[in-house]
């Protein structure tokens, strides 16, 4: 299943990509709503890349007691990669009650509620051109990768 990965060890920490997302999402470079986060530890320098992980985890999707997190077919076109064929889940809106759940079981802290209304927001892979990847200075630093999900499950939705 395609998710997007980042390699830590060679993240500069710039940023870029926290802008793409938002400004593909929200229409303005406003990274504290990006869908993944780049984490750099003002001591040690040290960064950690925030990504969700999509149906290879799916903890979002199990906790959900009202179903809003919906699985949906995807093609994955990234630089330099061969289209990659799975699923993405995605926040139906309309089904969230902002109850929270989700955000305290994403072990990678990449679904929360939205600053702007009340309902979760996560990744959904661009529609298929992650602009993080595009984006990204360093083309091996961002990339999709394509696991097995330990469950995979019959897709709820299409
Ligand atoms: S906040 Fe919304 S998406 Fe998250 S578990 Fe609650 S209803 Fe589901
Ligand atoms: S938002 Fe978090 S819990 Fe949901 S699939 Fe992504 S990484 Fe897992």
């Amino acid at each position: 299943m395609p998710y997007v990965m980042i390699a830590n060890k060679k993240c500069t920490g710039c940023h870029m990509c926290e802008l793409a997302c938002s400004a593909w999402h929200e229409g303005a470079y406003r990274p504290s709503v990006a869908r993944l986060h780049i984490e750099v530890n003002p001591t040690t320098t040290v960064i950690r890349g925030h990504t969700c992980l999509q149906t290879a985890c799916a903890k979002c999707e199990e906790v959900c007691p009202t179903g809003a997190i919906e699985r949906h077919s995807i093609v994955v076109r990234a630089v330099g990669l061969d289209e990659v064929e799975g699923w993405v889940l995605r926040v139906n809106e309309d089904l969230c009650t902002n109850c929270g759940s989700c955000y305290e079981v994403c072990p990678q802290e990449v679904i929360h509620e939205h600053p702007d209304r009340p309902v979760a927001y996560k990744c959904d892979l661009c529609d298929g051109t992650p602009q993080c990847v595009a984006f990204c200075q360093n083309p091996h630093v961002l990339a999709v990768d394509v696991r097995q999900s330990k469950t995979e499950k019959v897709p709820a939705t299409v």
